[in-house]
């Protein structure tokens, strides 16, 4: 194999130098519990309360004790949902959710169903946007929750948050917020956006796996995660996993700090892929938002194309895409984010998410447009004999 691109960024990345620079030492050097009361354990607290303060910052929290470190976006997730779900049920049962969430949400609510909740998965238009008047038609008296992803993972589309807050303010509701693909990309500041709740993931932004945190603004309910122990407030007990979440903390004020480098620089290769995408292979539709989106991810349907195939063809020669969600890589399923979004299963079954990370360069890309468009049109010849075939 000759050469390897990575363009599934929105899966996972690799951890950055500055980050991994930032954890090394707590591995070994500072190795204490950051509950025991002695030198070592003050020395590890010390890191970790620098990691709770960048974080903080980098959303705007008002207060460090406001974020909680957790195993990822995954566990925040499931956390965010029963756990606010749980707390304040003596208001009502009901939550609000959408369609295209991640599964972390979907499952979580599923699971809430089970205890006797009932949850209201708003749709969303052609461009994977939540109608914000299906919302305000979906509230009701014992509605306690609204869960709204600010960036999809699958095809990129921006959620406007900030204006779903709002309206569930007005109706005393609490709003926690998915932000894992939207921090780096969009700027988040949880008291500007009205945000009570909200989850993120280290590795998706350069920092390490199994790290992450969910923000709990001071003053809201949420049940206890993990007991026994007294961490986290008590909230999620368990010895601090220092160097995961030392890693975290600088990845997060990296993130915020290079945002707008990077996303010029993102947004401008993204633009070139496109633009010599439509240049040099015909049949091909983006999803998604037109504009309203994170430059970050492409998720493009190629007609007469089977998405296994391509993905498997692309593979062999060293080019890592996806088609969608890592949790459902049983890639033969049809995307439910696609098909949410009406999306024809002609499209939905041809649909490769391209997610670009910072490094990428010019002459990556021309080798993937250049593999493309030999691989499509391989798929293609192949499947009009198929279908001349069969008549
Ligand atoms: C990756 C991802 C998650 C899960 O985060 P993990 O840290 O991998 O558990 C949740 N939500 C979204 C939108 C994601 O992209």
């Amino acid at each position: 194999m000759a050469r390897k691109v990575y363009l599934d960024s929105a899966a996972t990345t690799y951890v950055s130098s500055e980050v991994m620079a930032e954890m090394l030492p707590c591995f070994n050097a500072i190795y204490g519990n950051s509950n025991s009361v002695h030198s070592y354990g003050r020395d590890a607290l010390a890191i970790v309360d620098r990691a709770r303060d960048r974080v903080a910052h980098a959303i705007n929290a008002e207060k460090s004790n406001e974020i909680y470190f957790t195993s990822g976006g995954t566990e925040a997730d499931n956390w965010a949902i029963r756990g606010l779900a749980h707390a304040n049920k003596d208001k009502g049962k009901h939550i609000i959710t959408s369609v295209i969430e991640h599964h972390a949400v979907l499952d979580a609510c599923k699971m809430l169903e089970e205890e006797g909740y009932e949850v209201t998965y708003v749709p969303v238009d052609k461009t994977g946007l939540v109608n914000i008047a299906e919302i305000i038609h979906a509230i009701r008296k014992d509605t306690t929750l609204i869960s709204i992803m600010a960036v999809n993972n699958e095809v990129g589309t921006i959620q406007n948050v900030k204006a779903i807050a709002k309206i569930a303010h007005e109706y005393g509701i609490i709003f926690h917020t998915d932000a894992v693909q939207a921090l780096g990309a969009v700027k988040l500041d949880v008291r500007d956006m009205e945000i009570d709740a909200m989850t993120i993931s280290g590795h998706k932004i350069y920092g390490p796996k199994g790290a992450g945190c969910l923000y709990v603004k001071n003053g809201i309910k949420i049940d206890n995660l993990i007991i026994g122990g007294s961490q986290e407030r008590g909230k999620r007990g368990g010895t601090l996993n220092v160097p995961a979440i030392a890693g975290f903390g600088k990845a997060v004020e990296v993130a915020v700090r290079d945002m707008s480098i990077n996303q010029q620089k993102i947004k401008a290769e993204r633009e070139y892929f496109l633009k010599n995408l439509k240049d040099k292979i015909p049949y091909v539709q983006v999803n998604g938002h037109p504009f309203q989106k994170v430059n970050g991810i492409a998720n493009i349907s190629f007609e007469m194309v089977d998405k296994e195939s391509l993905l498997m063809l692309l593979d062999m020669e060293g080019i890592a895409v996806s088609t969608g969600s890592a949790c459902t890589s049983n890639a033969v399923e049809e995307s439910y984010v696609l098909k949410a979004m009406g999306i024809e299963s002609e499209f939905a079954n041809s649909a490769i998410r391209f997610s670009f990370g910072k490094n990428i360069s010019k002459s990556d890309i021309d080798y993937v447009i250049e593999t493309l468009s030999k691989v499509v049109e391989r798929l293609r010849s192949i499947s009009a004999l198929t279908k001349a075939g069969r008549k």
